[in-house]
């Protein structure tokens, strides 16, 4: 059995209180879950240990499931999942969770049969960008927000009224394997120059091994004068501003959030992407006039986004 770390809060709750929804973000070493109210309240929050395997995935889903909800489990409407790998959010069938020894599951339908509540899946990054939307927006969900993930890849969700995009084949918002940077790193999707090899978290990692988590110092090196740091720097926010143009002026959105692992680089992160906007916008009216400085944000760091965003997504199918 694994070991819960669970927190109630039940002066947020009162007795047969309805409509609440459970959100559970799943990561390849941990399991997070959420208790939410009608109102987006967290009312209870959970975690456990991740485990690999199918059987042991759907086993700590439910498990976690029933935790987090406790007593109030039968006022619970439905359960919302974020998962790395590729997702048939229609049906709740996941590929290719290489973190988590899973070639294909139908994680929805089990999950599902076994709560005897109606299980919706969404990839992990399209959670997080629910959650962040909403965290970041509060109830004006009108128009479109644009997450960029700076995790382990470089991937984007995109939420449009409240409501995810998931496009033609579910691949909507992997900007991380467009081919278009000069230093033309080879990718290992078997392309030249993807940009998530120059800024993505693992890549700054790569790029600039002498700090752990390499961006901040990898920012504090260069701003003290270290030329490798600001060559690699310059490289890096390249690319960033690069992928922020890239969505900002397919989606014209009204926020472009940075999460992810890099993300809780926080400020100086965004300081040294509003460095080579301005750069950029010097020369080009155009650009300038987009004012994208103003629409760029953090994802706020101590919000569970994932799991928070799996709930909220659950609610609006
Ligand atoms: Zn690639």
């Amino acid at each position: 059995m694994a070991s819960h770390t669970t927190s109630h809060n039940p002066d947020e709750l009162t007795a047969g209180h309805c409509g609440l929804r459970i959100g559970i973000d799943i990561g390849g070493t941990k399991i997070e879950a959420v208790l939410v109210a009608p109102d987006g309240t967290i009312v209870a929050t959970d975690r456990i240990p991740a485990r690999r395997g199918n059987d042991q995935v759907v086993e700590d889903v439910v498990s976690i499931a029933r935790s987090v909800a406790g007593e109030h489990f039968e006022s619970v409407l439905s359960v919302g999942i974020g998962i790395p790998g590729q997702v048939d959010c229609a049906t709740g069938r996941i590929a290719h969770v290489v973190n988590l020894d899973i070639d294909t599951l139908e994680l929805g339908a089990l999950a599902g049969k076994q709560l005897g509540l109606p299980v919706h899946v969404e990839n992990d990054v399209n959670a997080a960008a629910v959650g962040a939307a909403h965290v970041l927006a509060g109830t004006d969900m009108s128009g479109t927000i644009v997450f960029l993930n700076f995790g382990t890849g470089l991937a984007a969700g995109i939420v449009d009224n409240g409501t995810l995009l998931h496009g033609y084949s579910g691949a909507i918002g992997e900007i991380g394997h467009v081919p278009v940077d000069p230093n033309q790193f080879e990718c290992p999707c078997g392309q030249r120059g993807c940009l998530e090899t120059v800024c993505s978290g693992a890549s700054v990692g790569r790029l600039w091994p002498k700090a752990n988590p390499p961006m901040p110092g990898l920012i504090t090196a260069a701003h003290l004068g270290d030329m490798e740091a600001q060559r690699v720097l310059a490289m890096v926010t390249h690319a960033i501003v690069d992928t922020v143009q890239m969505v900002a002026q397919a989606y014209d959105p009204k926020l472009i959030i940075f999460g992810g692992g890099m993300a809780k680089t926080g400020q100086p992160l965004i300081d040294v992407t509003l460095e080579e906007l301005a750069r950029r916008e010097a020369h080009c009216p155009f650009l300038k006039g987009l004012h994208l400085a103003d629409r760029l944000r953090l994802a706020p760091a101590a919000e569970p986004l994932g799991a928070l965003g799996a709930a909220w997504a659950a609610a609006s199918i």
